[in-house]
């Protein structure tokens, strides 16, 4: 929702074919709008935040959004790594972050020992099962965890 800053469409090649770039990494793409999408994205007429990336757009239920062209997006945003849980220190300040199945990505040294001693032998199962059990390893360590669906 930040992207529109450095997402440009810079011209067309036909219908749903645009000419995009991306100015963070410096790559131009040729993004391909999805079939779902081609009858209701219009880049000159969309009604979303200058701030959005123009390529970013309201999904079909309310407070879901889609990228509208998943398939050929800048690789700067294939490689963005979604967190499915983000770990704090008591002072807020973001100690790690987790994604895939349970891979936690931290410079904290006492975070990555609880990790790897107690919270790495219980993921199997269910996403929530594992992450509820985390939870209740971390929190009384001082952490403060958000999790995502
Ligand atoms: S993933 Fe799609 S919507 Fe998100 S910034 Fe990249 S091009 Fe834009």
């Amino acid at each position: 929702m930040g992207m529109g800053k450095y997402v440009k469409i810079k011209g067309s090649m036909g219908p749903n074919t645009y000419i995009s770039v991306h100015e963070l990494s410096n790559e131009t793409v040729y993004a391909t709008v999805e079939k779902p999408y081609r009858t209701t994205f219009d880049p000159d007429e969309r009604d979303t935040p200058e701030e959005w990336c123009p390529f970013l757009a309201e999904g079909e239920e309310e407070g879901t959004y889609v990228c509208v062209i998943h398939g050929t997006r800048p690789g700067f945003c294939r490689d963005f790594v979604c967190a499915s849980m983000r770990i704090y220190t008591q002072d807020g300040v973001e100690a790690g972050k987790v994604s895939g199945k349970g891979s936690l990505v931290s410079s904290d040294a006492q975070l990555n020992t609880l990790w790897k001693e107690q919270i790495n032998p219980i993921i199997t199962g269910t996403d929530e099962a594992w992450k509820t059990k985390a939870i209740e390893v971390l929190e009384p360590e001082g952490y403060r965890i958000e999790v995502y669906d």
